[in-house]
């Protein structure tokens, strides 16, 4: 693979965010693939289990911004960054290319891997993972992260699972409390290969349970967001 391609899983939109700060927000998706974490409760394995490598396509800056000026017909918009894990990826020249027609660029990622690209975002949105994924979080490489955004609008958005999520994001908070913080009641019922069913009903008392349980703490820096796409199509994939 050349050294300045990207490892695209899929492109797909416009279609609305689902997460998160920007939920609601029309954009094209640029999902890569390749992730150096394996959460327990992963919605995206095809980006990023090896098995599904060969789907993978090393794809040039000029290729990915072709394609996303293509979907959008040549109206700017915001582009997201997603994985997999999108900070494996050279990103600079395709985020230079698509401002300087008027796109912006939001990375989605774990802040498990900091780049100095970082820095030339529109947005940078951290999520990183909470104990119900079976991850270990590097706190000095989350804040490497903060670090290189360097005043580039930053947001944190933690999935919440239970109990000890729920501290985890507390503690995430607590160690970043200048950054605006989303939680997001986990999806129980991730795709699998052969089932794409979802419990909208779970979904919703897991929001109650956690709008109830920030009132209860009256954390009133904290926003609760279930996952708008989760909500309207399900586990379907590309939408
Ligand atoms: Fe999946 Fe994201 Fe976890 Fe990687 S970091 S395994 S893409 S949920």
């Amino acid at each position: 693979m050349a050294k300045d391609t990207i490892l695209i899983s899929e492109i797909f939109g416009p279609t609305i965010q689902g997460e998160g700060a920007l939920t609601g927000k029309p954009t094209v998706f640029v999902r890569t693939g390749g992730c150096d974490y394996r959460c327990s409760w992963c919605d995206t394995l095809y980006a990023v289990e090896n098995k599904y490598r060969h789907d993978w396509k090393p794809t040039s800056a000029a290729d990915i911004f072709t394609k996303i000026q293509g979907l959008s017909q040549n109206e700017p918009i915001m582009v997201t960054l997603s994985g997999g894990n999108p900070a494996i990826q050279p990103f600079k020249p395709l985020i230079d290319m698509g401002q300087a027609q008027g796109y912006q660029f939001n990375l989605e990622t774990q802040g498990s891997i900091a780049q100095d690209w970082f820095s030339d975002l529109d947005v940078l949105t951290l999520s990183p993972k909470p104990p119900s994924s079976g991850m270990d979080t590097d706190w000095n490489a989350l804040s490497n992260c903060i670090s290189a955004a360097k005043g580039v609008k930053t947001i944190l958005k933690i999935v919440v699972m239970d109990e000890g999520d729920y501290a985890y994001a507390r503690d995430v908070s607590a160690k970043h409390p200048t950054l605006p913080i989303y939680l997001q009641p986990a999806n129980h019922t991730p795709p699998t290969e052969n089932d794409d069913r979802i419990d909208i009903a779970g979904i919703m008392e897991r929001t109650r349970w956690l709008v109830d349980r920030v009132m209860q703490d009256q954390w009133y820096d904290a926003n609760v967001l279930p996952q708008l796409h989760t909500l309207i199509w399900g586990n379907e994939r590309g939408v």
